[in-house]
């Protein structure tokens, strides 16, 4: 049995109070460090959703909302465009990169329509841009071009167009130009001649069905982004 004096109460007291400061102050590093812990994993997670996404979504860009863009999906609802020995078709590169486009574009805040090859809407088509999306043939080959009507009434407008797509989709894909190969069927494009010839119009070869196979089928995701920047630049009037 133990006679405690109130000496040894009060010095039982004092003892019980420290072990609560330290367990207090345990808490309070435990807290503390759990709080660390959770932003280091939130920076983690963001640099893990970088290394894994890096072309995230966009989100409304002042200013461009409610604008509205044009896409035609080359060749489709008409023919299946370049075909390659194995199967590859021009036509459902194209419309999957075009579906995807407006996907993003979308996520902008802009408001897209995805037209086929001869859509019924092309005739008198008002828009604040509009590009028709094709891919090259299945040669060896890599690279990409752009081009506007020979005979456009607003060339500033359209040459801005073509230089923003130059620009973006050059930079985020790393094609080269093949401006070379540029032809009439490009700059004669039969939509230039029916579209409203005030809406800002060009056409991309994204890049050959052969050379660049991997690029456009496998990472359609760093395509489309290209695309976008390229579309965006236009509308935010930057001069590339
Ligand atoms: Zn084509």
């Amino acid at each position: 049995m133990i006679h405690l004096t109130s000496m040894g109460v009060l010095a039982v007291r004092k003892d019980v109070l420290q072990r609560l400061e330290r367990l207090a102050f345990a808490l309070f590093l435990l807290a503390l460090a759990g709080s660390l812990l959770l932003v280091w994993k939130g920076n983690l997670d963001a640099r893990v959703s970088r290394m894994i996404d890096p072309y995230p979504p966009f989100t409304p860009i002042p200013g461009l909302e409610g604008r509205k863009v044009g896409l035609i999906a080359g060749h489709t609802g008409s023919d299946s465009g370049a075909v390659c020995p194995d199967g590859l078709r021009e036509v459902d590169v194209n419309h999957a990169i075009a579906v995807r486009l407006a996907e993003r574009l979308r996520q902008a805040g802009l408001q897209v329509d995805v037209l086929g090859e001869f859509d019924d809407r092309l005739p008198g088509y008002r828009a604040d841009a509009l590009l028709s999306i094709h891919a090259d043939s299945c040669i060896d080959a890599t690279g990409f071009k752009v081009a506007r009507a020979s005979f456009s009434i607003i060339p500033d407008a359209d040459d801005r167009l073509v230089a923003c797509l130059y620009r973006m989709y050059g930079e985020t894909t790393g094609l080269p130009r093949h401006q070379s190969s540029i032809t009439h069927d490009m700059t004669q494009y039969h939509a230039f001649r029916v579209i409203d010839p005030r809406t800002p119009a060009a056409i991309i070869e994204t890049g050959f069905l052969g050379g660049d196979r991997r690029l456009l089928t496998k990472e359609q995701d760093r395509v489309v982004y290209g695309l976008a920047r390229g579309i965006i630049c236009f509308l935010k009037g930057e001069q590339p």
